[in-house]
């Protein structure tokens, strides 16, 4: 445990909360998520649509407009580079999860991975079946 948390950055805090994308990842993405656009001009809109439909499966209901924004970003991003691992792959609610994450959201992002992880049921964020007590990622 580290004494000063003051001096961590944000993309560090991120890591510790479980984050997986790569500084470069996480610091273009959340760029681009702050320019607000109205909903319907977005370019996004269907994968927006389809994060708040898993938002509201979940029963979130706190500020997650951004997590919206982000994942609408992600999950129309078309690997350009070609990288194995990339955020293409993931499945559209760990890609939400992670946007949940990104926006520093716990609380939103334990209620949602609670909706989802269930032991005994396949867990589309893990992509696991779960046991009792197995945390999720
Ligand atoms: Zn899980």
């Amino acid at each position: 445990m580290r004494e000063n948390t003051e001096e961590k950055t944000p993309y560090q805090k991120y890591q510790e909360s479980g984050g997986i994308f790569n500084e470069g990842d996480y610091e273009n993405s959340l760029e681009k998520s702050f320019v607000m656009l109205p909903p319907e001009r977005s370019l996004n809109k269907q994968a927006e649509l389809q994060a708040q439909e898993m938002a509201n499966f979940a029963g979130l209901n706190g500020p997650i407009d951004r997590a919206i924004r982000l994942y609408g970003i992600l999950r129309t991003d078309t690997n350009p580079d070609k990288k194995e691992y990339h955020h293409t792959k993931m499945s559209d609610q760990s890609l939400f999860a992670e946007s949940l994450r990104m926006t520093n959201n716990a609380l939103s992002l334990n209620k949602f991975i609670e909706a989802y992880h269930k032991p005994g049921i396949h867990c589309p964020i893990c992509l696991k079946v779960p046991t009792s007590g197995e945390e999720c990622r």
